[in-house]
């Protein structure tokens, strides 16, 4: 699942460093189902991702840069067919943004180090946070705890 070794050069699990690139950089190191959501904000279908009604133990690293966003004791079964977490690994983790594409109002969802898309977060949440991190599995990357 790891993008680690493949021709993404901006990819680590270690460094912090804000990246600010324009999309044509992306476009050339992503694939491109990753691009479009990442990039385009694209939504993939619901029930097609393949972390959505996933249930291991680990972390969920940007798939587009590495950054460390949630912890698999964050996410909850939902029945929306996307990954949903009540609270991200650390406040930073991610930035937010209005969207008001298709009429509605929603809080885009942006990694914290790419500024890349991941999804929507929503106030139906579960405790103790109420919210809903509705996420997009083709822009995470799962890691295992050992
Ligand atoms: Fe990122």
């Amino acid at each position: 699942m790891q993008q680690q070794g493949s021709s993404n050069p901006y990819y680590s699990r270690t460094d912090s460093a804000k990246l600010d690139l324009p999309d044509s950089v992306w476009k050339k190191v992503l694939p491109p189902d990753v691009y479009d959501v990442a990039r385009r904000a694209g939504t993939e279908r619901a029930f097609t991702g393949r972390y959505w009604d996933y249930e291991g133990t680990g972390t969920y690293y940007c798939a587009v840069c590495g950054n460390a966003l949630f912890r698999s004791d964050a996410k909850f079964a939902s029945s929306c067919g996307w990954p949903s977490f009540f609270e991200t690994v650390r406040p930073g983790s991610v930035e937010y943004r209005i969207d008001r594409a298709y009429g509605m109002e929603r809080s885009e969802v942006l990694c914290g180090r790419c500024g890349s898309h991941l999804g929507h977060v929503f106030e139906d949440g579960p405790p103790p946070t109420g919210r809903r991190f509705c996420m997009n599995s083709i822009v995470l990357d799962f890691e295992p705890d050992e």
